[in-house]
Order: C-alpha cells, then structure tokens, then sequence
C-alpha cells in the first residue's frame, strides 16, 4: 500500500489516500472532490472541475496521469 495525498493529485488540502496502485488512489481523490464539494467546500471546486475534465478529455488528461502514476511509483510502500 503507498499513500498520496489530495494535494499530490492537484487537490487543496492533505486528506491521504491510500491504495495498491495509482488507479486505486486517483478513483480515491475523484471520490473525495466530488464528497466535499457536495457537502459544501469550494476550494475543491478547481480541482473537482480539473478532474472532470481530464475523464472528458482523456488526451490532455493524459499528461496529469502520467505524472501522478510516476509519482505514484517513486513513493516508498506504506
Ligand atoms: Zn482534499
């Protein structure tokens, strides 16, 4: 298991996830913007809306999941 946190993945604050693959931990921050910002918070609007964004347009989200998959890979396991 490895950890990162919303911030990691472009979010505002520093709620960890933690998960066995990248995959595991991007659903995990997808799930989380979408809970906040329906509860009411607005600065994880952005990212919510980045997020989105990167599902509708799978080639330019291409780049962001690159990166988090990297990152992701580097971290030493939990
Ligand atoms: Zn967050």
């Amino acid at each position: 298991m490895k950890t990162m946190t919303c911030r990691q993945l472009g979010g505002p604050c520093d709620q960890p996830h933690h998960g066995e693959s990248a995959d595991d931990v991007i659903k995990a921050q997808d799930r989380h913007l979408k809970d906040v910002v329906a509860s009411g918070d607005t600065a994880h609007e952005q990212a919510l809306k980045e997020m989105k964004g990167r599902w509708k347009n799978p080639l330019k989200g291409m780049g962001w999941y690159k990166t988090a998959k990297s990152d992701f890979a580097a971290l030493p396991d939990d």
